[in-house]
């Protein structure tokens, strides 16, 4: 069986982001209700995972030592809240490296699935911005767009027509986290309720 994996961009969706990087722990400042979302995600039993553009790290506004103080905050703040990410993937290059795993290419997605040696058609994946739906949708995944961060401009709008066709729309993290566990609920609940269920398999024996 498969993971229960969501897979998650971490600037203007997790943390706040800003249009001079994030170049601090202490520049890294959770979206309110962001941390709580994630450790409601790990309590229903989804295994989070973080894809994460760091051009920061290639253009020399931090180093990797800050870039693991930021995760550090992170992961306190969500151990505080009973929550963790699994792992966090992230691209160190800028635009003029041409890499792979910058998105809105897809090679962060690409390691994700063969980490957890998995097909990722399906698996939710959120990002406030273009580029990470564009990412994620190459991978088969599920897209998810955020109205913080970057995705603020789309709150009052209707959602350009080069995004992804089947994306889908949430005020927060929060919001989506409530989305998706409530789908995962309804789902449970037509299960059970489903005359194909066992019962309906042993009557043709009587
Ligand atoms: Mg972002
Ligand atoms: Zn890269």
């Amino acid at each position: 069986m498969s993971t229960k994996l969501v897979i998650l961009d971490r600037d203007g969706t997790i943390n706040y982001d800003r249009d001079d990087y994030v170049k601090s722990a202490e520049e890294w400042q959770p979206i309110p209700g962001a941390i709580e979302a994630i450790a409601r995600l790990n309590h229903s039993g989804w295994h989070v995972v973080v894809a994460s553009n760091q051009s920061g790290l290639g253009r020399g506004l931090f180093d990797v030592g800050t870039l693991n103080q930021m995760h550090e905050k992170m992961n306190k703040l969500l151990a505080a809240e009973g929550g963790r990410v699994d792992a966090i993937f992230y691209c160190p290059h800028t635009p003029e490296d041409h890499c792979h795993c910058r998105k809105p290419l897809s090679g962060l997605f690409q390691q994700i699935g063969e980490r957890y040696s998995q097909d990722l058609k399906g698996v939710p994946a959120v990002g406030d911005s273009l580029r990470d739906l564009q990412a994620c949708v190459e991978q088969g995944c599920e897209p998810h767009l955020v109205f913080t961060g970057k995705g603020e401009q789309f709150r009052h709008v209707e959602l350009p027509k080069h995004f992804p066709e089947n994306t889908q729309t949430h005020h927060d993290l929060s919001a989506f986290v409530d989305w998706l566990l409530n789908k995962e609920q309804l789902n449970q609940d037509a299960q059970e309720s489903s005359p194909k269920a066992t019962h309906g398999l042993f009557r043709g024996h009587r």
